[in-house]
């Protein structure tokens, strides 16, 4: 069997497309673009990529995107000052700030100081929170990703036996309080495994959805698959051979129903699913 290959780029294309349809619409209700602010402190390459790519990704639907670039010795006081500033500015719905922060700068009273209305990461602890009652506002982009990849690859989450390999607070914790909120498109029986897991290929073996967000190569291989599973692949592992996912894709192609690849999987749907936060932000503003 060779699994079905589930084409983030296309699927988050498409997101896309309806994205900008919403923009359109916005811009009439609200008479300006909506708009996204993403703060970057310090030089780190691949945060400056990601600054970027958010810059391309908001041109291409018509968010207004506002950049501000500071020294990596840029001092906390004033990064808390900013971001009070762009809590204020009406041009502005969503904040985003670029993690990680440089290590003078802690990053949690950081992410607390952004106001919750705008926090289209969805990083502070009050949506963290709301998201654990079940009354998400925003949810975190890569989870929320991951979502839209079961939906609209037709895998069907309700009661499905789910397991998450990886408890970070950004994909595996938030993912987990996604799949199992007593809601449509989720209902779903979450394990989450960690290093201190024991046996971890058994309880992968049990997955009708295997999610791997664990950032290291090989962590899954085929023979931890139980045949005809959906496997989503969160990792993004740089080799000297080119960039790799968590998956030994070319195994588990072999065993799993459905596979989502990296490059070409979740990493297309975190970059829109904060397009569509950042509408959701917008749209909000109307309603109050
Ligand atoms: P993280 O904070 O390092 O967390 C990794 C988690 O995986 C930890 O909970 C760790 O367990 C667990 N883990 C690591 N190796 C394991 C193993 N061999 N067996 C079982 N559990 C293991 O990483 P993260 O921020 O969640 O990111 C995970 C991966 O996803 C990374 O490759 C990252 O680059 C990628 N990522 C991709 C996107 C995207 O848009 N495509 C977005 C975010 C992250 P412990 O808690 O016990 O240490």
């Amino acid at each position: 069997m060779t699994a079905q290959i589930i084409d983030g780029k296309a699927i988050a294309e498409k997101i896309r497309g309806e994205i900008k349809n919403e923009v359109d619409e916005l811009k009439f209700k609200l008479g300006r673009a909506p708009g996204l602010a993403v703060v970057l402190v310090g030089e780190d390459p691949a945060s400056q990529v990601y600054v970027r790519n958010k810059r391309a990704d908001c041109e291409k639907v018509g968010i207004n995107s506002f950049e501000y670039r500071k020294p990596e010795n840029f001092p906390e006081t004033e990064l808390l000052a900013l971001l009070n500033d762009l809590n204020q500015n009406q041009e502005i719905d969503g904040i985003l700030v670029q993690l990680p922060l440089p290590e003078h700068i802690d990053e949690n009273r950081v992410l607390c100081a952004i106001d919750v209305n705008k926090d289209v990461d969805g990083f502070h602890p009050v949506n963290m929170g709301k998201l654990l009652l079940g009354q998400p506002l925003f949810l975190p982009c890569t989870p929320a990703g991951v979502l839209e990849l079961l939906v609209r690859s037709g895998t069907r989450i309700e009661g499905a036996e789910v397991v998450i390999v990886g408890r970070s607070n950004i994909v595996g914790k938030p993912l987990a309080m996604i799949l199992m909120q007593k809601a449509r498109n989720a209902n779903a029986t979450v394990t989450i495994c960690h290093t201190r897991t024991k046996n971890l290929a058994e309880h992968c073996r049990r997955a009708e959805i295997l999610v791997v967000a664990a950032g290291q190569p090989m962590t899954v291989t085929g023979e931890m698959v139980r045949p005809g599973a959906t496997v989503i692949d969160v990792g993004v592992n740089r080799l000297e051979t080119g960039l790799v996912g968590d998956v030994d894709f070319e195994a588990v192609s072999q065993v799993a129903g459905k596979i989502s690849p990296v490059p070409g999987g979740v990493g297309p749907m975190t970059r829109v699913m904060l397009l569509k936060n950042t509408i959701k932000a917008a749209s909000s503003r109307l309603k109050k």
